[in-house]
């Protein structure tokens, strides 16, 4: 650690690369980034030259940045189609912080506010606007369109473009009315942005968007930021509790699988001292919303929600996500669990499942009419990555066709060793599988785990399974250990559960081979993870808390909420986690150090400076801590 100079002072050659360099000049400005993640420069020379685009990065990947930013160097206004009110008002607030001029264009507005937009667009004041899709459709589509022209569109960003395809998980019909825009905008470009990772889904976008010979840009769908584990469901309560007390006073959602158990779950919490609140579309309107501005502002920790509780939550500093049952897909989950550490920060996702989910799944979208060939490949694929032994980085990654070229992600329970291999896995799986085939296969696992355990309840003795030579075999294994190692056979092709109601386990011809002492397999133990663990090799370059000062983290997210509040906004507008973590890491003296902190950008610097280097001044006095600390390498 070395004290910082101003950056005035600086040899020259940075200063003078970004003259030279009007993008790099505008991000460092408007928003104090001091370079470009993955892809970004492209899609912004990409739209900088005219030429239509896709580009499709992984949430958090920094989409925004790539309109926003040539949409200050360009000429002309430049147009953004978003799906959400809610996301438009974070989006314009967080611009306006930025002193980036810009409006949204919505139903929300009332008609005094909506005349003020429009004036501002014929005296081109604004560099974006915010609109949602049904504005440039049908006659107030005309009339809209009719003042773009006067505004003169540079180029229109679709974001969230996987709206418009019906493969995607999100078809919005509104989106359709975008078909047009080609058209009707000849000299615009048009871009679109999405975090779908189904090439399906990407060529429909283009086709249905009339892209002309667009650029494509695909970033890495690695979020190494986030870490990954897979638990068997057994003592759910229990299991919740440790992963909210590694992440005290944090955001966290907890998915469910019904809305019942979101209310459930929710009061628990709450009567053992946790701040959670339900989330489900069952709710009244107003509650729902109201749950979902108490998290948003943090004034809540967690959500316990159903999946309705997803698109337009931006709450960016969700430092864990936790499924308690398995979703239906693998795309399903990645789109779920990315909704943790879009900031960037570490940030931990947890799937909690067993063997009946995937009982249920079907049970579900057979009643549905759902449960056809692909539902029942996509639940299978689920199945097989919750149930992997091996790198859930790599086996996400390639689950989407990309390629994953670390061994070690030091990110997920795999590599962080949180499995632990069974000694004599043969011998084991041997045992179960016996035990299986003495009950003749027409038993339910509970059945065959409690003749195993040796205990002798009502069902057990009423069939005489107390006499059987397998009871009590594994009688000194924990209901969820043995339900750990049933589930791995199962997982494994070892055994297999028939009928979808009730379902039995039954041996397979690989199970049967097993027992005759042919072939081997492998079975895991799962460790408990240590509190915050994570690798010091973690992939890729996740900022840490290192060098932070906590109880200062602590105070400046009081003032940011604070400030927050009075402004109307909710607190990531004012400053992003990263920023706050950075504020409390360098500890800044005034305007030059504030500046290299990340996120601050001049017009940050000159309306939030004062009360965050006031603050910060206060605790370093009363803690007696060093000031501008900068790191060895300015980042
Ligand atoms: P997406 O829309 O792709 O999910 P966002 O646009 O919300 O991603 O950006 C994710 C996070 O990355 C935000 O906190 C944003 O401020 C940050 N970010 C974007 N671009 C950069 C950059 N060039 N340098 C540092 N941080 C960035
Ligand atoms: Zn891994």
């Amino acid at each position: 650690m070395i004290p910082v100079e101003p950056r005035t002072v600086l040899p020259g050659t940075a200063a003078a690369g970004a003259d030279r360099d009007p993008l790099l000049e505008v991000v460092r400005r408007t928003w104090g980034f001091d370079g470009f993640l993955p892809l970004q420069r492209e899609a912004m020379e990409t739209i900088r030259r005219g030429r239509d685009s896709l580009v499709v990065l992984p949430t958090g990947g920094g989409k925004s940045l790539c309109f926003q930013a040539p949409a200050l160097l360009g000429d002309g206004l430049a147009v953004v189609v978003s799906p959400l009110i809610s996301l438009m008002k974070d989006q314009v607030d967080g611009l306006t912080v930025n002193g980036v001029a810009a409006a949204y264009y919505n139903s929300s507005l009332d008609h005094t506010e909506r005349a003020t937009v429009r004036q501002g667009l014929t005296e081109g004041h604004y560099r974006l606007l915010y609109v949602s899709p049904e504005r440039l459709a049908g006659e107030t589509g005309d009339a809209f369109a009719h003042l773009l022209d006067q505004a003169g569109v540079s180029f229109f960003a679709v974001d969230e473009a996987h709206c418009i395809s019906q493969w995607g998980h999100a078809f919005r019909p509104e989106y359709r009315a975008l078909g047009g825009l080609r058209e009707r905008f000849p000299r615009a470009s048009v871009h679109a942005f999405t975090a779908t990772a189904t090439p399906r889904v990407r060529a429909d976008i283009v086709e249905q968007l009339g892209l002309a010979d667009p650029e494509v840009l695909v970033g890495s769908f690695d979020r190494a930021n986030l870490t990954y584990r897979v638990l068997r469901r057994g003592n759910l309560a229990a299991a919740l509790r440790r992963v909210i007390d590694r992440h005290p006073g944090e955001a966290g959602i907890i998915y469910c699988r019904s809305r019942r158990e979101t209310e459930s779950l929710a009061q628990r919490l709450e009567s053992w001292g946790y701040s959670a609140l339900p989330y489900h579309a069952g709710l009244d309107d107003h509650v729902r919303a109201r749950h979902q501005e108490e998290f948003l502002n943090e004034r809540v920790d967690v959500m316990v929600a159903t999946v309705a509780f997803g698109m337009g939550i931006d709450r960016s500093n969700v430092r864990f996500l936790i499924h308690t049952g398995a979703p239906r897909s693998v795309e399903h989950y990645q789109q779920e669990a990315g909704r943790a550490g879009r900031d960037g920060l570490e940030a931990e996702c947890v799937l909690f499942y067993s063997a009946g989910d995937f009982v249920t799944w079907r049970r579900l979208l057979d009643e549905s009419g759902e449960l056809d060939d692909s539902a029942r490949r996509l639940l299978a694929e689920m199945r097989r990555y919750a149930g992997a032994t091996h790198c859930r980085h790599r086996a996400l990654l390639e689950y989407f066709g990309q390629t994953y070229d670390r061994d070690d992600c030091g990110a997920c329970d795999w590599c962080l060793g949180e499995l632990e291999r069974v000694d004599e896995p043969v011998v084991l799986a041997q045992k179960i599988l016996s035990c299986v085939y003495r009950l003749r296969q027409r038993w339910g696992m509970g059945q065959v785990i409690d003749v195993l355990r040796g205990r002798r309840t009502d069902k057990v003795e009423a069939n005489g399974h107390h006499e059987l030579s397998t009871f009590g075999l594994l009688e000194d294994l924990s209901i969820d250990e043995l339900r750990g190692f049933v589930g791995q056979l199962l997982d494994q092709g070892f055994l297999a559960q028939a009928g979808d109601r009730y379902p039995v386990l039954q041996g397979t011809p690989a199970g049967q081979q097993l027992l005759k002492g042919e072939g081997g397999c492998e079975l895991f133990r799962q460790q408990r993870p240590e509190p915050r663990r994570r690798k010091a090799t973690a992939s890729g370059d996740v900022e840490t808390w290192e060098g932070v000062d906590r109880g200062l983290f602590e105070a400046l997210r009081e003032l940011r909420r604070e400030i927050a509040a009075e402004r109307g906004v909710p607190p990531y507008v004012i400053f992003h986690d990263t920023s706050l973590r950075d504020l409390a890491r360098v500890r800044p003296t005034g305007r030059a150090t504030l500046l290299r902190v990340y996120g601050v950008g001049e017009k940050k610097a000159d309306d939030l400076g004062p009360p965050f280097l006031a603050a910060v001044e206060r605790y370093c006095a009363e803690n007696e801590l060093e000031r501008d600390v900068m790191p060895a390498l300015f980042r």
